[in-house]
């Protein structure tokens, strides 16, 4: 009889879960006494690493001065000011506005709303189209799930949300086409800066500016989910500077806090809060949770320790570090090629990187596997010594790899 836990994205009939007890910088043990690296940064998330008093003192402080308070007009809270300044000045929009919301679902789906809503509001009401590109993941509420790129997680669902149209991952011709097909019906295009859980895709050079060209030749809105490259992955603290683009909109969550308290959110550019910003307008739109002061002085307390401790000045080291080791790897004939930038990489196998996904967790090591690849995403804080430990176990259970053959 499984456990009354339905956990996402899982089996539905597994019983087979490790319990996770404690976790201190990178390390993770569970309750049977084994440890574990977390070379995913929990999911994808864990920018300063597990245990930070400092984030912790900070939630435990607000609590008890203001434990939850709903941020509805005429409310607001501190630590919510705090950061939707903190946020936006990192962002290329420090005169823009964020939009507070729980999770990456809940900023992808406020985003495609937020981004048809100015057309409507700017008398075009036409403008529905969202085009979305192969292997993206947005998330799985209705929106999200419709932006996806992966087909498997669209379907099983029924009906999802009309006027997706879906391009090539790579294909900036195709975007063009869709664009002209579409004239005056496209409201945005969403991407990724780099595609994360679809398999980690940087983009082809130049792809991103086209995207961003296209955008403002056809009058549509450029939507960048952040929520993988925010807040430092990359090394810049978003990946839209990273790649030297400026999106209308970017979505964000996972790294805004490490992950010490969910929250997630949506940078709004200036000219898109002019557009909100008419009076009398009402912006209806919003969560029970936007704003929790909680969960925002977890952000604040993170966001003024990866200043504190230069984590996005970081990246380029751990990117060198990370690549010397994908590349001795392959040299070796272990993994087939690598791919990524800054602190996130897949390593493609060219077989299913499940199995292997078990055995490393059995040699004390936390990746994911994503099809024929093993996505490797660490907390910023990683030590050189970790990362050694990290691709020496990945060396000795790659060696052994008997579905290798069978690929
Ligand atoms: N968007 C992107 C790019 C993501 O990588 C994810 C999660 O991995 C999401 C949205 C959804 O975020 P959440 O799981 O917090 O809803």
């Amino acid at each position: 009889m499984p456990s009354k836990f339905l956990h996402p994205f899982s089996p539905a009939a597994a019983e087979d879960f490790i319990t996770i007890v404690r976790a201190e910088g990178c390390t993770l043990w569970d309750d049977q006494g084994n440890r574990y690296l977390d070379a995913l940064a929990s999911l994808w998330y864990c920018q300063v690493g597990h245990g930070r008093a400092e984030i912790i003192d900070a939630v435990a402080g607000q609590m008890r001065l203001l434990d939850a308070y709903q941020t509805f007009a005429p409310f607001t809270n501190q630590p919510a000011e705090e950061l939707a300044s903190m946020v936006a000045e990192r962002s290329p929009h420090p005169d823009g506005r964020v939009f507070f919301c729980g999770s990456g679902s809940e900023a992808v789906d406020s985003a495609l709303k937020i981004a048809r809503g100015v057309h409507q509001l700017r008398g075009e009401p036409h403008r529905q189209v969202i085009i979305r590109r192969t292997d993206a993941y947005h998330g799985t509420n209705f929106g999200g799930t419709s932006a996806q790129g992966i087909a498997g997680n669209r379907e099983g669902w029924g009906d999802l949300v009309p006027h997706f149209v879906e391009v090539p991952r790579d294909d900036i011709e195709a975007v063009s086409t869709v664009m002209a097909a579409n004239e005056g019906k496209v409201a945005a295009v969403i991407t990724e800066p780099m595609q994360g859980a679809g398999g980690v895709f940087p983009p082809q050079d130049g792809y991103l500016r086209g995207l961003r060209r296209l955008c403002d030749q056809h009058g549509a809105l450029l939507i960048m989910d952040e929520v993988i490259c925010g807040f430092g992955r990359t090394g810049q603290w978003f990946g839209a500077q990273h790649y030297g683009v400026v999106p209308d909109l970017m979505t964000f969550a996972k790294g805004v806090t490490s992950g010490y308290q969910p929250v997630g959110g949506v940078i709004c550019s200036r000219e898109v809060c002019d557009v909100l910003e008419q009076p009398g307008l009402v912006l209806r739109t919003g969560y029970t949770y936007a704003g929790h002061p909680t969960c925002m002085a977890a952000g604040v307390a993170n966001l003024a320790l990866m200043e504190e401790e230069g984590l996005v000045e970081r990246v380029p080291h751990l990117a060198d570090k990370l690549t010397e080791g994908l590349a001795a790897l392959q040299a070796d004939g272990l993994i087939r090629s690598y791919r990524g930038a800054g602190a996130v990489y897949a390593a493609e196998l060219g077989y299913d990187a499940a199995a292997a996904r078990m055995r490393l967790l059995g040699a004390g090591v936390v990746l994911r596997p994503i099809g024929t690849a093993l996505a490797l995403c660490p907390p910023l804080v990683i030590t050189d010594h970790e990362i050694g430990t990290l691709f020496d176990t990945m060396a000795d259970v790659l060696a052994e790899a008997p579905e290798k053959g069978e690929a």
